[in-house]
C-alpha cells in the first residue's frame, strides 16, 4: 500500500548498524524538518550529529531530501555536513531519484526517512525505496499540518497501530 511505512521507528536515532544490517540498507535519504531538525529550528536535535557521524563510520551515504526552500534547508545541511536537495516536492520523487542516482546505491538498499505519510513515505513507496517513518518532533500547530496528521490518523490508524513504534513491519 502505497501509504503505508514498510518500517515505522521513533526516530531517526533508531537506525543503527544492526537496524541497517536487518533490513539491508545502505544509503539513507534524509527528510530534514521534524525528521533531522524541529521544524524552523536552526540546529539540528540532540543526539542528530553523533548519529550522522556514527553513519558516516559505517559508510553509509546519505543526502537530505527536503520540500523546504533553500534558504531553509542549505545552513542546516551544510552545518551538518549533509548533501541536500530543497524545494524537493515530496511525494513527488525527482528530488529523491537525483540524491539515489548521486549515492549509486540501488533503491532497494535506499530508506528515505521522514516524518510524514503524505510526502516521505509516499515518496519512498512510489521509488521503490525503503519508506520508514519516524515520530516528528514537534507536532506543529498549522491548520495544513493538523489537517494532515489528522487525515493520516483517521485513514491509517487501523493499518498502522499494529506497526506502531516498531520495525517488524517489514515484510
Ligand atoms: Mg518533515
Amino acid at each position: 500500500m502505497i501509504f503505508k511505512p514498510q518500517i515505522w521507528i521513533n526516530s531517526v536515532l533508531d537506525i543503527n548498524e544492526e537496524f541497517l544490517k536487518k533490513h539491508d540498507i545502505r544509503a539513507l535519504v534524509l527528510d530534514l524538518d521534524n525528521t533531522l531538525s524541529m521544524h524552523g529550528n536552526p540546529a539540528a536535535e540532540n543526539g542528530i550529529p553523533e548519529w550522522l557521524d556514527e553513519m558516516r563510520a559505517l559508510n553509509i551515504p546519505m543526502r537530505v531530501v527536503s520540500n523546504n526552500i533553500n534558504k531553509r534547508v542549505k545552513p542546516l545541511a551544510e552545518k551538518l555536513g549533509l548533501p541536500y536537495c530543497a524545494n524537493g516536492c515530496k511525494p513527488l520523487t525527482f528530488g529523491i531519484s537525483k540524491a539515489i542516482k548521486a549515492m549509486g546505491v540501488d533503491k532497494k538498499h535506499t530508506a528515505v526517512v521522514g516524518d510524514q505519510i503524505f510526502t516521505d513515505v509516499i515518496a519512498g513507496n512510489l521509488k521503490g525505496a525503503v519508506s520508514i517513518l519516524v515520530e516528528p518532533f514537534h507536532h506543529e500547530n498549522t491548520w495544513t499540518f493538523r489537517l494532515k496528521r489528522k487525515a493520516e490518523s483517521l485513514f491509517f490508524h487501523r493499518d498502522f497501530s499494529k506497526l506502531k513504534k516498531t520495525d517488524k513491519g517489514d515484510k
